[in-house]
This record gives C-alpha cells, sequence and structure tokens, in this order.
C-alpha cells in the first residue's frame, strides 16, 4: 500500500536559489552513545545542500513533468531538509511563499501545484511550508481548517479529497494540519482516534484500515497522529517496539515489512516511531547511521533508497531527518510527530 508512495520520491523543487555556494563541514569524529566514539563516514551536508538548490534546473525533464503534481510535496521535503542542514536562508522566501499560496483552491485545500485538485496531503504540505518560514498567518486559517475537517467521515475516519478514498495515513495528515493550526476543536477527535485504534493488529502495529496488515509507514501515521492528540496509551509499546526494531536488517538499513529490502525512508518512519514510543534503544543506531550515509551521492549530492541507486529529494530529506532523530552532530533537531524541525513546533506551539 505505502509503495505506492515510492511514487512521490522523484520529482523536483521549484523557486530555489540558483547556485549558492555553500559551506557547512562537520567534525569527523563521531560520538553515539555515552561512551564510544567512532570514526563515521561523513554526512556530504554541503553536497546535498547545494544538490536541494540546484534541483529546479531539472525541472523540464521527464521524470518532473510526471511527478509536476506533487511539488508542493518535494517543496516541503527540500526545504525541510535545508532547514535541518542550518541553510534555509539560501532561499528566497518570497517566491516560495507566494508559490505556494498560488496553489491554493477556492475551497480553501492546497493542490499539489497551481491550478491542481486539493488534496489533503498536499494542505499539510503547504502548512509545513509556511510553519518552516514562520509563515502561517499569512493563510485564511478558518478557511483552510474547515477544509481539513469537512474531510472526516461518520466513523471517525479521514477522506484524503472530495473522493473519499479512506487512509490512516489522511487521519494522520488531518489530525497535524489542524494541530499545527490550532483548530482541533472542529473535528470530533475522540471518533478520530478511536478510528485509528480499530486500525490496531494483534502484532501490535497498525495498517491503512481495519484489519490491513501492518506497515511501517502506517505505523508513523498512526503513532504520530495517536501522540499529537495525547493518546498513546492505546498502544501496546513493547509488542509495536519489537516489530519496529526487527525492521532492522544485517547491512543496519530499515524495512517496512518482514521480508522487504531496506530502504532509507524507513529511517525516518520506524525510527520515529520507536522515538515516540520511548523504544529507540532497541535498534542499532551506529548500523543504521552507516547505512544511511552509505546511500549518499557524495560528490554531486542527493541520497538514494539503498546503496548506489539513484537520489532524489525524497530519500534526501528522509536520510537527513533520519540522520538528525539519531542526533548526528551538525544537525538541526525534528520533531518526531510533526517531521517539523524542534525549534519551528516550539516557535508554534509555546508562543
Ligand atoms: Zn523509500
Amino acid at each position: 500500500m505505502w509503495d505506492v508512495n515510492e511514487l512521490w520520491m522523484q520529482f523536483e523543487i521549484m523557486i530555489l536559489n540558483k547556485g549558492e555556494s555553500i559551506l557547512i563541514t562537520f567534525p569527523k569524529q563521531f560520538l553515539i552513545g555515552e561512551s564510544c566514539l567512532i570514526i563515521m563516514g561523513e554526512l556530504a551536508a554541503e553536497q546535498h545542500a547545494k544538490y536541494i538548490l540546484t534541483i529546479e534546473k531539472k525541472k523540464d525533464d521527464v521524470e518532473s513533468v510526471l511527478m509536476e503534481h506533487l511539488r508542493i510535496n518535494g517543496a516541503y521535503w527540500g526545504l525541510t531538509t535545508l532547514d535541518i542542514l542550518g541553510k534555509l536562508s539560501a532561499v528566497d522566501q518570497e517566491t516560495v511563499i507566494s508559490w505556494v499560496m498560488s496553489c491554493q483552491h477556492e475551497s480553501g485545500g492546497f493542490g499539489g501545484n497551481e491550478g491542481h485538485d486539493p488534496h489533503v496531503l498536499y494542505t499539510l504540505s503547504a502548512i509545513q511550508i509556511l510553519a518552516l518560514f514562520n509563515k502561517i498567518e499569512v493563510l485564511d486559517i478558518e478557511k483552510v481548517s474547515s477544509y481539513v475537517a469537512t474531510l472526516q467521515n461518520e466513523d471517525g475516519s479521514f477522506s484524503g479529497d472530495k473522493w473519499g478514498e479512506i487512509d490512516t495515513r489522511f487521519s494522520y495528515v488531518a489530525l497535524c494540519s489542524l494541530a499545527l493550526l490550532k483548530k482541533l476543536y472542529k473535528i470530533n477527535v475522540e471518533k478520530a482516534v478511536r478510528y485509528i485504534v480499530s486500525c490496531k493488529n494483534l502484532d501490535g502495529g497498525f495498517g491503512c484500515t481495519p484489519g490491513a496488515e501492518s506497515h511501517a509507514g502506517q505505523i508513523f501515521c498512526c503513532i504520530g497522529a495517536l501522540a499529537i492528540t495525547g493518546c498513546l496509551h492505546h498502544v501496546d509499546k513493547d509488542l509495536l517496539g519489537w516489530w519496529l526494531c526487527e525492521r532492522q536488517v544485517k547491512s543496519g538499513g530499515l524495512n517496512g515489512r518482514p521480508e522487504k529490502l531496506p530502504d532509507v525512508c524507513y529511517s525516518w518512519w520506524v525510527l520515529s516511531s520507536l522515538i515516540m514510543i520511548d523504544r529507540v534503544h532497541w535498534i542499532d543506531k551506529e548500523k543504521l547511521v552507516k547505512f544511511i550515509l552509505d546511500c549518499q551521492d557524495k560528490e554531486n549530492g542527493g541520497i538514494s533508497d539503498r546503496p548506489d541507486d539513484a537520489v532524489d529529494v525524497f530519500h534526501t530529506y528522509f536520510g537527513v531527518a533520519g540522520l538528525s532523530l539519531l542526533e548526528y552532530p551538525g544537525l538541526k533537531a525534528i520533531d518526531p510527530a510533526y517531521a517539523l524541525p524542534v525549534d519551528v513546533i516550539n516557535r508554534i506551539f509555546l508562543n
């Protein structure tokens, strides 16, 4: 199910500054845990920032055209990566914000690009991008939150858009959007939580609908939604923690389901879930750091799903975000539930 979202990965971001030279250096020695000092392969941070900042130059290639409808998701991945790397200021924020606002539909929701149909997935990306720039106030918050609230169904579930497909991904995205806008009261949170809990399986994991098999991407969505609503007590943390830590394979990478290949994007989904349920010490962090670093294109920047595959912005984001969760030095901390830098979340909720 979630593999469909691998389609999200390959496309470009428009409107990023051109060619600015970026210099970030990281120490070669990297401390993990309390006492063990290890020489790690370095994160090619400078190259990754350059990779993201120059992606727009490729916007006429076939891949980019195919992925045009996902551009706002790509912008969120790229911009969040830059922020974690400490390079968000290299972007022309006025241009980005006016483009984001041009993707808004009259219903209040956002499309993946200008003139595209609105969907809750794109709406969250729009909110997250504005949050990165501390510009949520440019939104008509009533209108956007009402759009999201109308997607809730009688059983508490959420549809992604007016066509009605239901998935726990959309529950997470809706709850995260409304929480960031401080408008959770516009929906029935209790029913939303009850629906998510109804998707819990005997193995401790969660699926996209009741009875659907457990999958790491879906687990992130359900755990994130329960974390945002303060309902993690519904989770059997040991049982789920065990299922999640079994996702680590020999190479150190994580897979999304039993018998599948490891993939950098699960560094985010599995790791953030383990952090939210306080079981992250159950995996081998050093090996996972090494796996992510092995997936870098150190010369041209970018991170791929597995070593030696082609890089894309989706896996670059999840690789860098995963390293941030692993407390890799020099990176901003990222919030495991909201998927935004911790300072951005603090600015929203502590102000
Ligand atoms: Zn992947």
